[in-house]
Order: structure tokens, then C-alpha cells, then sequence
């Protein structure tokens, strides 16, 4: 067998493991103990089967025309700091996003803890455009509120920055609505901090820094899934964020 038909023969196999594979995913999420050496095995074995299967998916699907225009440089519009949560993914933003979205992610979206590459995105890609997306129900969020002392060193260290941005506004009410308006709080902050390294730029219209929520959970009651939009350079106030060129661009009367 050679390698082309050895692949071929490979993709075949793995596709139909990685049907197999999304059933048992989907029936073993209900338990919550966490999985054995054995389990976790099986797990790597299957998850892994399925991206070489779905990597061969997108290579057909795309074509080689589509990589011989991304082979020689990239142009994205938009630098994006995005929680590493699982549930958020480009999608949600940018349904072709190749050459689009210049992501940057961590968790609990935090500029702080990656500089070099946001600041590579602005300053040697050119975006115009900078995106900080939170998410409601952040993991990282709720950890940063609650003690998290037994956590490792690395883990303490990403925590401690979130911490501070979280713990600067009071909270209140049940426990989801802090959980929420941390999130938001979190959101702010790494915006503000992001406005103090980028200020000549965004003074000079040059970037506009947005910081959204992706809201999977609907917890503003606006629908799953939709973007709250809560700071535009700075601003938070949402009469004055409409008054924002961004957004007035998006509510351009439509002729029909
Ligand atoms: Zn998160």
C-alpha cells in the first residue's frame, strides 16, 4: 500500500470511528467523575482519529486553490483575545475565518497574559480592529472569584491577573448575576489595559478596541449565542456606544 492510498484507506477508517465516537461523546457527557487512564486512552485514541479525519474532510472540501492564496502571507481585519473555552469558537464570529481573525486566546481572555502577540496583530498585521470576548458562564471567571489557592503555580499566576480585574467592582446579587457582571467587569478590564498599550492608536482612529460577551447561555435574555456589546474604546456607557461610526454602521437603513 502506498502512502496516498494508505491515507486514503486511514481517512476512511477514522470516519467511520469518528461517527462512532460522537454518539458515545454525546451519551458519556452526562457522567461527570473523572475518567480512568483507560478512558482517558480511549478518549486521545478517538478524539485523535477524528482530527486526522476531519483535517482530511477540510482539505478536500477547500481545494488546493484555497491554499495557494494563503501560502505566501496573511491579511487579517480584526485581532481577536478570546476565552479558550471549548464552547466559544471562530464560528461564532467569522464563519470563513482564514486569513480573517488574527486569535489570540487564554483563559479568561486576558490581554495581559499574551502582549507580544496582541500587539503583533495591531502593530505588524495592521488590524483595525481589536475584539475582547468574554463569555458568560467562564469557568476561568469563577475560579478567579473563589479561592483557588490549591491550584498550581501556573494556573495561581493566570488567576491572580483575573482576580484583580474582577475583584475592582462590588458585586452583587445571586450568584450568577455576580458570576455575569464579573465576566463583564473582566471584559473592562482587559480593554483598559489594551487602551493604555494601544492610546496613540486608537487616538488616531486607527484601532477601535471592542469588548463583547459571547453569550452562550442567554443570560442577558437577547437569545444563545448572541454578542453584547459593552465597552467601545473605553466607553461603556450603551447611549454613548451607539453614537460609535462602528456602530452606526450597522444599523444603516436598508433599501429595499
Ligand atoms: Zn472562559
Amino acid at each position: 500500500m502506498n502512502k496516498r492510498t494508505f491515507l486514503k484507506f486511514f481517512a476512511l477508517t477514522t470516519g467511520s470511528l469518528a461517527l462512532a465516537s460522537s454518539t458515545e461523546h454525546g451519551a458519556s457527557a452526562s457522567h461527570h467523575s473523572a475518567p480512568n487512564t483507560q478512558e482517558l486512552q480511549e478518549m486521545a485514541n478517538k478524539m485523535f482519529a477524528e482530527v486526522i479525519s476531519q483535517n482530511d474532510y477540510y482539505v478536500n472540501h477547500q481545494g488546493s486553490a484555497f491554499f495557494e492564496k494563503l501560502k505566501n502571507s496573511q491579511h487579517p481585519r480584526a485581532t481577536i483575545i478570546g476565552c479558550s473555552d471549548s464552547r466559544f469558537q471562530s464560528d461564532a464570529l467569522d464563519k470563513t475565518a482564514e486569513n480573517d481573525l488574527f486569535i489570540i486566546r487564554n483563559i479568561g481572555n486576558q490581554f495581559s497574559s499574551n502582549m507580544g502577540s496582541v500587539e503583533y496583530g495591531i502593530r505588524h498585521l495592521n488590524t483595525p480592529l481589536l475584539i475582547i470576548v468574554g463569555h458568560s458562564r467562564c469557568g476561568a471567571i469563577k475560579a478567579a472569584l473563589s479561592d483557588y489557592s490549591a491550584e498550581g503555580p501556573h494556573i495561581i499566576q493566570e488567576l491572580d491577573s483575573l482576580s484583580l480585574a474582577v475583584r475592582k467592582t462590588s458585586l452583587s446579587g445571586t450568584e450568577e448575576a455576580k458570576w455575569l457582571s464579573a465576566v463583564i467587569s473582566n471584559v473592562h478590564q482587559q480593554a483598559y489595559y489594551a487602551q493604555k498599550e494601544f492610546k496613540a492608536d486608537v487616538e488616531s482612529g486607527k484601532l477601535t478596541i471592542v469588548g463583547v460577551v459571547y453569550d452562550l447561555a442567554n443570560d442577558f435574555n437577547n437569545g444563545y449565542g448572541r454578542l453584547k456589546i459593552v465597552n467601545i474604546n473605553g466607553e461603556t456607557n450603551p447611549e454613548k456606544i451607539m453614537q460609535f461610526p462602528l456602530m452606526k454602521s450597522l444599523f444603516k437603513p436598508v433599501h429595499v
